[in-house]
């Protein structure tokens, strides 16, 4: 089955009982056993639910994997990971990250004595260079968030496969419509399906999937044992958001498009950072490595911070909020929001300055985007 087919019907019959078309919500904890060790394949809903078990094969499918996990958040996904390794471990990442993954590696993981280096993100040659002996994840987000600079996931997983070091890619921003990192020769794939996957701002949620099947028992064995697990109704609210997400990622990006090159041209805009422009520095990766380039857009604003400000207070369509990947268009200030918790200097550094302000592009009609826009910068 192509893309579509599956986004609808993965991992989904009609009910057996009853002959339902949509899988029903399973909002149960636990299950009859007919006597010992004899039950239908769930015992309780920690270790497995059948609406969860639907999400997870649908979602598999759609990264042409092999096994699904779904979880409560992207975070509880990533801390499942996080705990394949031990003590003394070390973790090779990119230094343009999502702030909580970034949180998450310093403040949690970094207290266990895991620590993490972090390599400027489109630098191939700087990966190797970080791997040590007990380097055991080589982490990559692609595009990056907020600045969406890609990694070459292919020369990256290469390098990491020498060294028998795991791959691990948060797809996130891509969703699997646009990317596959499995087929580019990562081991796991993460998802906050917050975002695009589930598509309508109204369920957090995180999902893992893979082809490696030692690294699905012990992320299986993880989800379980430490239960990060989403419930029944959030796990079918997901699955009932990600039938449309073909037809969603189009629009997503015919409007990102739009907007990207109507800000290119105005005059009150520093830089635009959008994939899918020829003057993107990773375009012609992005075309290689994508089959299209999403729905966020980054844009430095000329202007101070109180300039910033207004700019937010007086957009309509797109909201002033954190999060992305929803069918409404959101606007978000990096510096203050999602990457608020990297220390200021770091921010700057990598390009991460306050006059940025990430779009997430939604499905509206593009020319009441525009509109927005050339209200609120005037
Ligand atoms: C939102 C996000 C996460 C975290 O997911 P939650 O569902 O909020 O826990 C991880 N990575 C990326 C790229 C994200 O955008």
């Amino acid at each position: 089955m192509k893309f579509s087919t599956r986004a609808i019907h993965a991992g989904q019959e009609p009910d057996a009982a009853t002959g339902a078309i949509m899988t029903p919500i399973f909002q149960t904890s636990t299950y009859a056993q007919t006597g010992l060790g004899g039950h239908k394949g769930y015992e309780y809903s920690r270790t497995g639910n059948p609406t969860r078990t639907a999400l997870e094969e649908c979602l598999a499918a759609l990264e042409n994997g092999s096994y699904g996990l779904a979880f409560a958040s992207g975070l509880a996904g990533e801390s499942a990971i996080l705990s394949m390794l031990k003590a003394g471990d070390h973790i090779v990442s990119c230094d343009d990250l999502y702030g909580g993954t970034y949180r998450l590696f310093e403040r949690i993981v970094g207290r266990y004595n895991i620590e993490t280096s972090y390599v400027t993100a489109s630098s191939i040659a700087d990966y190797e260079k970080a791997i040590r002996p007990n380097t055991k994840l080589l982490w990559l987000e692609t595009p990056t968030n907020p600045l969406l600079r890609l990694v070459d996931i292919r020369a990256v997983a290469e390098i990491a496969h020498r060294h028998q070091i795991l791959v691990v890619v948060d797809n996130t921003f891509s969703s699997p419509y646009f990317q596959k990192p499995l087929d580019l020769g990562a081991d796991i794939v993460l998802h906050s399906t917050t975002k695009y996957i589930n598509g309508h701002s109204d369920v957090v949620g995180g999902a893992i999937i893979t082809n490696n099947q030692e690294a699905y028992e012990a992320l299986k064995f993880n989800q379980n044992a430490a239960g990060g697990i989403p419930g029944p109704f959030d796990a079918w609210l997901t699955l009932r958001g990600v039938k449309t997400l073909a037809v969603r990622m189009r629009q997503h990006e015919e409007n990102a498009l739009a907007v990207a090159r109507y800000l290119v041209e105005h005059p009150r805009v520093e830089k635009v950072y959008y994939p899918g422009l020829p003057s993107h520095p990773d375009h012609e990766l992005a075309k290689r490595q994508m089959s299209g380039f999403g729905g966020m857009v980054s844009f430095q604003f000329k202007g101070t911070l109180a300039d910033v400000d207004r700019v937010v207070r007086r957009l309509k369509i797109f909201t002033f909020a954190e999060s992305l990947g929803g069918v409404e268009s959101l606007v978000c200030h990096p510096a203050t929001m999602t990457h608020a918790s990297i220390p200021q200097k770091i921010r700057e550094a990598r390009g991460l300055t306050d006059t940025l302000l990430r779009l997430s592009v939604g499905i509206e009609d593009a020319e009441d985007l525009l509109a927005d826009l050339e209200y609120a910068l005037a």
